[in-house]
């Protein structure tokens, strides 16, 4: 386990060394890791953690976050309207807001649950099929919609770029995007590119496999 921490330490001061401590947040992926992963890091300080799944993050942190609310938890994953409500109740950010479906069924949960969680818009910068996320031409439209029409507190642009060694490009064009629109916060940059990210602004960094090790399934 010492391993994880020394990993962690390791992001750390690389961004200390750049000059961005108080200005990025890193997220640790834990989505198919176990408690006993994620506890030595919880001892350590840490507080941000982020999953892909409403259900394994139910089950995995529901009662350790009632009983600690100084963790916060975040939805990276693709997000479908019938779990916005679980996902509301659990979460204190999601990154995967891309449609008005969802942003209706999250508008209304946080409405009955008298909850208000801070969102990413995730834009599909690459623009591939197979890919969630708006596309950059419907992103002003679709912002207007959940902010003023869902009152939902969107505080900046998510991304995934595509694998192909352009992550550059892609950040750039969020950071642009996420000006645009006088967003503060933007959320990019994982394990392989996070360097990359942090060089173009990024405040919240989503790191899985560098810190946790390779995931032996999705
Ligand atoms: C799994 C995942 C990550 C972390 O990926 P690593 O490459 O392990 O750092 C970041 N963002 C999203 C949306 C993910 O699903």
């Amino acid at each position: 386990m010492n391993t994880i921490i020394d990993r962690y330490n390791k992001i750390n001061s690389f961004i200390n060394e750049q000059g961005k401590k108080d200005l990025v947040n890193v997220i640790a992926i834990s989505k198919t890791f176990t408690f006993d992963y994620i506890k030595p890091l919880i001892d350590h300080g840490h507080k941000h953690f982020g999953e892909n799944k409403v259900q394994e993050a139910l089950l995995k942190w529901r009662v350790f976050k009632k009983n600690n609310a100084s963790i916060k938890l975040h939805m990276v994953g693709k997000l479908q309207s019938n779990k916005a409500k679980k996902a509301v109740e659990l979460f204190d950010f999601i990154h995967s807001l891309d449609n008005e479906k969802l942003a209706i069924s999250l508008s209304d949960a946080e409405q009955k649950l008298s909850k208000n969680l801070k969102y990413f818009i995730q834009v599909n910068t690459g623009l591939e099929k197979q890919k969630s996320g708006i596309s950059s031409a419907s992103l002003n439209e679709f912002y207007n919609y959940c902010v003023r029409e869902k009152k939902l507190d969107v505080i900046g642009l998510m991304s995934i770029p595509p694998n192909d060694g352009n992550s550059d490009m892609h950040f750039k064009t969020l950071a642009e995007l996420n000006s645009s629109l006088s967003l503060r916060d933007i959320s990019m940059g994982m394990s392989n590119d996070y360097k990359n990210a942090l060089n173009h602004g990024s405040t919240f960094l989503r790191i899985g496999s560098s810190i946790f090790g390779k995931r032996s399934k999705e």
